[in-house]
């Protein structure tokens, strides 16, 4: 058992933070969804341009996100975003397989799968599920691109659920979460810092250790905890998206 949460700490350590270049054959057909990391931070979190938000879920094979994750995720939206027309989550099959992908693949196939995308007071953000790894092993999600992010539903399925590992709920749902705190602009990342909390030696992160958006959950002290826990923002992390439209 304390093998298995040692490794899933290993893991965690890498839960995200690649970024996308924007050109290039996967240049996806809708020229606002084709920004990078954090660009669409204020438009996610205020209400000014998009009073809706619409997140469109695909995954392949088995990996469908748990209902519970999909609740988690709405409420978590709900209390950062200012969304008067709603949130709404949709979640389909798509029959892509990709046994391990890197963000280069995943791009591509975001523009062959991906049909929902930002128009009128809509903001629309893409999530795809994969039934497979990356290619580094090592990363169980990232987010890419303004409005995109991918989930290693198989990996993430492989080290969650078993007796003595985190439950398959707590890890969709800390992977998912973090991926979307840099979709709004964390650490430093289009949502400006009202202090200084970013770990420079670790990119886009926040240097508390408890943080949801901690770049390593390797010194997380309540490890086991993640069993029953998942990482919530800190005061720092929430200050940034309140002094950038949210709530
Ligand atoms: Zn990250
Ligand atoms: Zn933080």
């Amino acid at each position: 058992m304390k093998n298995s949460l040692l490794f899933l700490g290993m893991l965690l350590l890498f839960f995200s933070c690649k970024k996308a270049s924007n050109t290039g054959p996967e240049t996806l057909p809708n020229a606002y969804s084709d920004q990078a990391i954090g660009k669409s931070a204020n438009d996610l979190l205020s209400a000014s341009k998009y009073t809706s938000l619409q997140i469109q879920i695909q995954y392949m094979g088995t990996y469908q996100l748990d209902t519970a994750t999909i609740s988690n995720l709405s409420a978590y939206l709900n209390s950062l975003c200012n969304k008067p027309g709603g949130i709404s989550i949709t979640q389909t099959a798509i029959s892509a397989t990709g046994d391990t992908l890197d963000l280069d693949k995943v791009a591509t196939l975001e523009k062959q799968y991906r049909t929902d995308y930002t128009s009128g007071s809509t903001i629309a953000v893409y999530i795809m599920v994969t039934d497979g790894y990356d290619t580094s092993a090592s990363i169980l999600g990232f987010a890419f691109r303004n409005t995109s992010i991918c989930l290693f539903g198989k990996d993430i399925f492989a080290n969650s659920g078993a007796s003595g590992e985190v439950t398959r709920v707590s890890l969709e749902t800390s992977v998912l979460e973090h991926e979307f705190g840099h979709l709004m602009g964390l650490v430093n990342l289009g949502s400006t810092m009202v202090s200084n909390h970013q770990d420079l030696a670790h990119g886009n992160h926040c240097i508390n250790p408890a943080c949801l958006m901690y770049w390593s959950i390797e010194t997380h002290t309540g490890l086991p905890g993640l069993l029953n826990n998942i990482p919530k923002l800190d005061s720092n992390c929430l200050a940034d998206l309140a002094a950038n439209g949210g709530k």
